[in-house]
């Protein structure tokens, strides 16, 4: 079992799905853990509800306030050692149906919030020189998607973030990497139909569609020690599934 006790750790976008499976993996190891939401009231919900320190207001990308919050939380902890950017949106349009605000949200959520929120966390790591980020990729990232060009390309960014970033900090102690899950069941993929869904779990090695757990125990692995000696790497969590 991971130990992750006297951590103390940060998931954006921690209300549901897979960050709110990965504040309950960082609990269950010990962590103090707080989570952000977009809405207060949710925040403060899904942390009592998941035994996190704190659910706080966050949108990830108002550079300011990731910033402000990172820096409350490290001097209100005295530290901080994990950082999960896990905060996105996924919206599906064809070439030829991409609106101009489409793109915009879509980047400054994925792109830019994520990019915010590993600044924020690797100022606040520096002064102790230790700490472990992770940010979420996706499988689209890497292979492309049909009707999905702006969110793959997001996503593609978001990957080499971690890549970036791990060079930039690692001298300083920080690890940072991404996960790049396949299609996982939660209120992003409910839009599917069920003969996608059918399709996809029929297309993965592994039979089935990914949950949020199988995403939050990857990403538990990745910021403990056992994960010491790994940085830069984007690890897919897709049962095998190829595009
Ligand atoms: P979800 O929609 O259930 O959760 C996304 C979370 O991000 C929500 O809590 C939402 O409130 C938050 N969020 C969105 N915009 C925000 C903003 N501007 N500021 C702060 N918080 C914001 O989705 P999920 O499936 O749990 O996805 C989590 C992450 O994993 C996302 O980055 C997503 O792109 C990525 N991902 C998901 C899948 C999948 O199949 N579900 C696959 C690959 C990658």
């Amino acid at each position: 079992m991971t130990d992750l006790s006297g951590r103390v750790a940060l998931v954006t976008g921690g209300t549901r799905g897979i960050g709110l499976a990965t504040v309950r993996a960082l609990v269950d190891a010990g962590a103090t853990v707080v989570l952000t939401g977009r809405d207060e009231a949710r925040a403060k919900e899904a942390a009592s509800a998941a035994g996190a320190a704190a659910g706080l207001a966050l949108d990830v990308t108002d550079a300011k306030a990731v910033s402000s919050l990172v820096r409350g939380v490290a001097k209100e902890h005295g530290k901080l050692d994990i950082v999960v950017a896990n905060a996105g949106i996924m919206e599906d349009a064809l070439l030829g149906m991409i609106r101009e605000e489409l793109v915009d949200t879509t980047l400054s959520t994925n792109v830019a919030g994520t990019l915010h929120t590993v600044q924020a966390a690797a100022r606040a790591m520096m002064r102790k020189k230790t700490g472990s980020i992770v940010v979420l990729a996706s499988i689209v990232g890497e292979y492309g998607s049909a009707g999905q060009t702006v969110y793959a390309a997001s996503k593609a960014a978001v990957a080499n973030i971690a890549k970036s970033a791990a060079k930039e900090l690692g001298r300083s102690g920080i690890r940072v990497n991404a996960v790049a899950p396949g299609v996982i069941e939660t209120d992003l993929t409910a839009g599917l139909s069920e003969d996608a869904k059918a399709e996809n779990a029929g297309k993965t090695p592994l039979g089935r569609l990914g949950r949020a757990e199988d995403v939050a125990n990857a990403i538990r692995f990745l910021v403990s020690d056992e994960a010491s000696f790994v940085t830069g790497q984007v690890l897919g969590v897709d049962g095998g599934l190829v595009l």
